[in-house]
């Protein structure tokens, strides 16, 4: 019999060596199954765009003359998991053996392994051919030690793949990370680029997904639906933002706008983690705008550390924690999430604005996610586990192995600071100086006490108070402690009560 080949919902991949050459002894096995759209309840568009990414490989498969068994969500055979459409397929086809990708997760790593170890044919696992990094290589890069640094990896990204370099092997303008120039809040103008069409219609798939009774939440968007379906459509995106939005990438990467949710970011990060696009490709067509004088250097290098240095690093956190990463919850926070995760209805303008976002787009650029609602739940002690499925569900790129070390470590510090050097947090002097979140909000971002005090201050303070035992011998929040010790007591009992006022209201703020 054939050797089947097992394609995952995140492995679209059209330039993957399997497909190079079409061969009657081996069938690619696509399946749209129950299993993975349930294992955490996910936003409408991000099944949608899984699903129809999916069907769209498979169709480029089958035009270029490979054989392809595809089970749709709804196929009467299909028995909604792997293991069990596996078991069927291997009899229905007399397969000779199993191959697969690896996947990049572990909860499919060892599904898989499990799954092979019992069977009697041969079974293997083939490279997905996507990072620059192996699993391990950021664990072997830091050798033991107890903390990492991304600069540190990244600098030696940037000395291996030779990117942005002189000829002698030093970084190209002299630093290796421009950084200090990318601070900048957004004025109004330039204008946000438009979205790059086509938008497709979707809307007998969406009807497909919920006849078949998958649960969702968000806005499905499936009439007009910005992700691409394939290469070609991301490339296009990708030509699309280096001419109209990376030249000022650097500058605004901080900035938030309740007029402009996009910005000057790429949203390829969809394209990239479904492996449509490969990291080489945009890596390769930034640096060559640069060499063209099409972006400044600022914005080049700082797109290209998003994803030659954070994506693989933070993928070589997961591997090296895993499993136990998920469990972690280093300051030991247990309160559930506030009912307006999953409807953006809260007074709060930023976080309004924040999670209305991701629900309508399934999308939120890393500011919003990082400084504005995960800068809010860990300063409110939401409970990170439950914060983890949220984003884990509702962002169109979220895969376990690049949200878990993103949601617990980094913005969280739920691992205690492996990831990050501090946590991230802020009150609202920072919305306030990179947003334009605070002018008309019902809450007043200088107060600290009182009603119309905006939450975030009083909950900065406590959350240092509360936390000092581990935190102030820190040293990048020396300054913040010397401001704690200048505080007199009455203050600080104040700010205490107003913190714990407010984290008792959650559900109303
Ligand atoms: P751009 O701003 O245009 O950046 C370009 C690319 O760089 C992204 O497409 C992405 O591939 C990469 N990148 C940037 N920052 C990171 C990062 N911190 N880690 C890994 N890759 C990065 N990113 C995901 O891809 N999936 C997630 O599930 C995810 N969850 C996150 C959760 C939290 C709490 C935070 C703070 C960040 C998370 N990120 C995640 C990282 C980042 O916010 C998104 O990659 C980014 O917003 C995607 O939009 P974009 O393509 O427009 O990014």
């Amino acid at each position: 019999g054939p050797t089947l080949k097992l394609v995952l919902g995140d492995q679209l991949n059209c330039q993957h060596s399997w497909f190079r050459q079409p061969a009657v002894d081996v069938v690619f096995v696509m399946m749209e199954v129950r299993q993975e759209t349930d294992y955490v309840l996910h936003h409408a568009q991000k099944i949608i765009a899984i699903f129809a990414g999916m069907r769209d490989l498979a169709r480029q498969l089958q035009q270029g003359g490979h054989r392809v068994h595809y089970l749709r969500i709804d196929d009467a055979d299909n028995r909604q998991s792997l293991p069990a459409n596996l078991d069927y397929l291997i009899a229905h086809y007399g397969a000779s053996a199993l191959h697969w990708q690896a996947p990049d997760e572990y909860r499919l790593d060892q599904q898989l392994q499990a799954y092979g170890a019992q069977l009697t044919i041969p079974v293997q696992m083939d490279d997905s051919e996507h990072f620059y990094t192996s699993r391990d290589e950021a664990a072997r890069h830091f050798n033991g030690r107890a903390r990492w640094l991304m600069e540190s990896f990244y600098r030696h990204m940037r000395s291996r793949h030779g990117v942005l370099l002189t000829a002698s092997g030093q970084p190209l303008g002299g630093q290796w990370n421009y950084d200090h120039d990318n601070r900048e809040a957004w004025p109004g103008l330039p204008w946000e680029p438009s979205d790059p069409r086509p938008h497709h219609d979707h809307s007998a798939l969406w009807q497909t997904i919920q006849d078949a009774g998958v649960a969702s939440f968000g806005e499905p968007s499936a009439t007009d639906f910005r992700w691409p379906l394939n290469r070609a459509e991301a490339l296009a995106q990708l030509d699309h933002f280096i001419g109209e939005a990376l030249p000022h990438f650097g500058r605004f990467q901080d900035a938030m706008s309740s007029k402009a949710w996009r910005l000057f970011h790429s949203l390829l990060s969809f394209a990239m983690n479904s492996k449509m696009l490969a990291p080489q490709t945009v890596v390769a067509r930034v640096e060559a705008a640069y060499h063209a004088g099409q972006v400044p250097l600022a914005s080049a290098e700082g797109y290209i550390r998003q994803i030659l240095g954070w994506r693989e690093y933070v993928r070589g956190v997961y591997w090296h924690r895993m499993p136990g990463y998920e469990q972690l919850n280093a300051f030991g926070h247990h309160t559930p999430l506030p009912h307006w995760f999953w409807n953006g209805q809260t007074r709060m303008r930023c976080l309004s604005a924040a999670v209305g976002q991701s629900l309508a787009h399934a999308h939120s650029h890393h500011i919003n996610r990082l400084m504005v609602i995960g800068n809010f739940s860990l300063l409110a002690g939401l409970t990170p586990q439950a914060l983890h499925q949220w984003y884990l569900g509702v962002y169109i790129d979220a895969f376990e192995w690049v949200e878990l070390p993103n949601t617990l470590g980094m913005s969280q510090f739920a691992d205690g600071g492996l990831l990050a050097t501090k946590p991230y947090v802020a009150s609202a002097a920072y919305i306030d100086r990179m947003s334009d979140y605070c002018k008309g909000c019902h809450y007043q971002k200088k107060l600290r006490n009182g009603e119309r005090a905006c939450p975030y201050n009083a909950l900065y303070w406590d959350f240092f108070q509360r936390n000092a035992a581990s935190l102030s011998k820190n040293h990048r929040l020396g300054m913040v402690y010397q401001q704690l010790r200048r505080m007199d007591g009455a203050s600080l009992a104040e700010l205490q009560e107003q913190a714990s006022r407010t984290r008792a209201a959650l559900d109303s703020l």
